[in-house]
């Protein structure tokens, strides 16, 4: 598709052709090894405006019709303030983008939260923002009026991400994907026969919460042996500290159990191998319940590269044993921090492509 010429909003008939054809599910060649990271050039037509909602920062980004995120502010989230001061801080970076003369252009707002989220109700229950239960996000974005008149889709993060790694990254053209972002917690998300499986209230693909151990810990969300108990960063961290490594510096997070990996440290190198596992028993058992064609490992933990992606094929080899699964890809997410904003779009443009 021509990207639209000017800058005057589009008739509705355009917007929905637009809508269809650049819609996340139509992309259909795969290009891996280019790294199809959008690049900043404005290809015109209609915008979405995206908010991704962590527990540390609010984005926002306005996002083009094929993915191109043009330009994005960001606030740190006032997390254990009173809900009505995360909204404000909501409300602040809305009112960032709506100072963009582009702002004009916008015909959706995508909104990616962290979890967990109700998006049959329009709620979110962050665990990391205490101020927010069963708060009702879509309708307080929605009441903004900087967005009046804007339809508002929310998404979880992990969902959002996948969205944006089927529509611009590493599961682009693929049909059977599980996105998985491996940080701080773990989250994920599935596409299935081509386009981003929610579930009813938008938390399908919760794989940081699926029990690989059956006499485990007991994990917060209520189970015990979940993925995200061993395989998280802070669990690598955790797991490494206990077992006798000592960082260098004052940095005891993830990353300096990875560089210590690295230069071949084994009480480093076990930490990883252990979440590693964990994350192959859990990859394995939703490839074999769904038939996954590829693995999309994304989020600050992915980030050791080979220090975690060598033991994870490793152990899926072992996991994933039956021929239909045997052939699961593994690969590194493309998008980077990138991907909850492009995700947000890419939710809020799948929902309005005509059915
Ligand atoms: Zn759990």
């Amino acid at each position: 598709m021509s990207s639209a010429q000017t800058e005057a909003p589009q008739s509705e008939a355009a917007q929905s052709g637009a809508r269809r054809s650049e819609a996340p599910q139509s992309e259909a060649a795969r290009s891996p090894a280019a790294g199809p990271r959008p690049s900043a050039v404005d290809p015109g037509g209609p915008l979405v405006a995206a908010l991704d909602i962590g527990g540390t920062k609010i984005a926002g980004g306005l996002v083009a019709a094929d993915g191109t995120l043009l330009h994005q502010v960001r606030r740190p989230t006032p997390a254990h303030e009173p809900g009505e001061a995360v909204l404000k801080a909501v409300h602040e970076v809305v009112r960032l983008l709506a100072g963009d003369p582009r702002w004009a252009r916008v015909d959706a707002l995508g909104i990616g939260s962290a979890g967990p989220v109700d998006i049959a109700r329009g709620t979110v229950s962050p665990v990391n923002i205490p101020g927010w239960r069963d708060f009702a996000l879509v309708e307080r974005v929605a009441a903004d009026p900087a967005a009046a008149a804007l339809p508002v889709v929310l998404g979880g993060d992990g969902v959002a991400m996948t969205a944006a790694e089927h529509w611009r990254g590493a599961a682009r053209g693929c049909a059977d994907a599980l996105c998985l972002v491996v940080s701080t917690g773990v989250g994920a998300g599935l596409v299935l026969n081509g386009a981003v499986h929610t579930g009813r209230t938008g938390n399908a693909g919760h794989l940081g919460h699926i029990s690989v151990d059956l006499d485990g810990d007991p994990c917060p969300c209520g189970s015990r042996g979940c993925v995200e108990g061993l395989a998280s960063g802070t669990a690598i961290a955790r797991r490494a500290l206990r077992d006798g490594w000592r960082p260098t510096g004052a940095d005891a997070s993830s990353a300096a159990v990875a560089a210590s990996a690295r230069a071949g440290d084994p009480v480093a190198v076990a930490a990883f191998d252990r979440a590693a596992q964990a994350l192959a028993a859990g990859i394995a058992a939703t490839a074999t319940l769904v038939e996954l064609e590829l693995a999309v490992v994304g989020g600050g933990v992915a980030t050791a590269g080979e220090v975690l992606f060598a033991p994870l094929r490793r152990h899926l080899a072992g996991y994933a044993a039956l021929p239909f699964v045997a052939g699961l890809r593994v690969e590194p997410a493309l998008l980077g921090t990138d991907a909850g904003l492009i995700g947000a779009a890419a939710l809020a443009v799948a929902h309005r492509a005509p059915r």
